[in-house]
């Protein structure tokens, strides 16, 4: 069952400009103390206290540029959001204009938006047994980066790829090979790794197959994870009856630094099943009830959530209203 509630604790010392946010948290075997100086994190905090703590948005086309999905998400009542950087499907990508960047930078400041959350086309697959595939993902990966590094210090999510036959093993050591030759110590792009259901022949099924890719890429600070709730639940992590005892495993695999942002779905299936079908918030096997306890979850305090429901815009204008009236 999920352990007691865990809060951070919040003091401050000094006042105005010089003061000192002192954040303790007490969660498990953890003792957590923040202090932060750093203007955006104390930002973040007088957020929390006026109720908007969290980060929420949902994906969004990026077929009108990246100024309209900022209008977009304000207008969605989100504040991150996540975009295909090509066609999710195929392998095309549209040009970035520096003037349209600059204008979404200007929303995303105005409006304190959280880290952005860009996803990698699902065709981008660095593990395949086909060398031509293997070599065009690789050619995905550098020119996506490569774009995002225009709108420096976001994320950019990839699913770690399928096997297709060669065995788990022999996967996760390409896909480090992969990233080996795209990440760079410049780049100011954080790379995530998204937990997976474990269909197929996927790879990155469970903590420890993520942690072998982590532990074999030179640039590791330059990656992190992305938690996808439907794929963990759909691989066998009990995240309804069990959420402290997930993220505990989270921690001691891959290491909780790791988790630096939310795919936040609800799943069709149960537990274990491998499936990987997202359902709305609350309509399918994880429920409202335990959604909401892994929003306020303290290890995903300050990450992005993506809401990758099946919803139309109406739809996900509600779900982001209901997430954000937890935290009212
Ligand atoms: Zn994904
Ligand atoms: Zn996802």
């Amino acid at each position: 069952m999920a352990g007691a509630e865990s809060v951070w604790e919040k003091t401050w010392r000094g006042s105005g400009k010089d003061k000192v946010w002192i954040r303790e948290m007490n969660w498990g075997k953890h003792n957590v103390r923040a202090e932060e100086k750093n203007r955006e994190k104390v930002e973040i905090i007088v957020g929390r206290e006026r109720g908007l703590m969290i980060y929420i948005g949902c994906h969004l086309s990026v077929t009108n540029g990246y100024e309209a999905m900022g209008h977009q998400m304000v207008g969605f009542g989100g504040n991150t959001f996540a975009w295909f950087t090509r066609n999710p499907r195929g392998g095309k990508s549209k040009d970035i204009e520096p003037a349209d960047v600059d204008a979404l930078s200007d929303i995303l400041s105005e409006k304190r938006f959280g880290k952005l959350v860009a996803h990698a086309s699902y065709t981008m697959n660095l593990c395949s047994a086909n060398p031509e595939t293997r070599n065009n993902g690789l050619d995905m990966l550098k020119k996506d980066i490569e774009k995002m590094e225009m709108l420096p210090g976001h994320y950019y999510n990839f699913h770690p790829g399928s096997h297709t036959g060669q065995g788990a093993d022999a996967g996760i050591e390409q896909i480090a090979k992969g990233l080996n030759k795209a990440l760079f110590p410049e780049m100011k792009t954080t790379v995530l790794l998204e937990t997976m259901a474990g269909k197929g022949s996927e790879v990155g099924k469970n903590f420890e197959e993520l942690k072998k890719i982590i532990d074999l890429v030179e640039h590791k600070e330059k990656l992190g994870v992305c938690f996808d709730t439907c794929h963990t639940w759909d691989g066998g992590y009990d995240i309804v009856n069990d959420l402290d005892g997930v993220l505990e495993q989270f921690d001691r695999i891959i290491g909780l630094d790791r988790l630096r942002a939310v795919h936040f779905n609800d799943s069709k299936n149960d537990c274990g099943s491998h499936k990987d079908r997202h359902e709305k918030l609350g309509q399918g096997m994880i429920g409202m009830e335990a959604m909401k306890r892994i929003a306020q979850h303290p290890a995903f305090e300050g990450l992005p959530f993506i809401l990758e429901t099946p919803n139309d815009d109406e739809g996900y204008i509600q779900e982001i209203a209901t997430v954000k009236s937890w935290f009212e």
